[in-house]
């Protein structure tokens, strides 16, 4: 096998590596040292290689593989975007208030991401308020069940 996919250490997030290569650096600026690094993927084609780097990635970010350390920072993340939200008046303005921070944080979110949201706020089902962002033209759909806020 000619490439690897590894997870980094410190950010969480897959890469892929040419396996002959003794250290890599990763986006987050950390270097990996390769060695010891477990390989989550192996393959001798670049392009299998990056699609399994976009899927583990895609898993990462939805929170599939995610560690329960990581899981315990997103759950503040979810308590800190409720308590930014709380104050404004309005239910529409406090859902795209919502929308907003969700998007800086993660740059997408999803319904599930309302859901935990929502049951916080106490408001309607998460469909219902993704549906009402949208018909105002508050969030748009990036890709398949992925939103942005405006
Ligand atoms: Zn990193």
């Amino acid at each position: 096998m000619k490439y690897g996919v590894i997870i980094c250490p410190k950010c969480g997030m897959a890469r892929g590596v040419e396996s002959r290569r003794k250290t890599t650096k990763c986006q987050c600026g950390r270097k990996i040292k390769l060695g010891r690094i477990k390989y989550q993927f192996t393959t001798d084609s670049p392009i299998e290689l990056a699609r399994a780097v976009a899927e583990a990635n895609a898993k990462i970010r939805s929170g599939g593989a995610a560690t329960s350390s990581r899981r315990r920072v997103r759950q503040d993340s979810y308590s800190k975007i409720v308590e930014r939200a709380r104050p404004v008046k309005g239910s529409l303005e406090r859902l795209h208030e919502v929308a907003k921070a969700l998007t800086e944080l993660r740059s997408e979110f999803d319904v599930e991401d309302l859901r935990k949201i929502a049951s916080k706020l106490g408001n309607a089902p998460p469909e219902k308020i993704l549906a009402r962002l949208v018909e105002h033209n508050l969030v748009y759909e990036v890709r398949d069940g992925k939103y942005r806020a405006v």
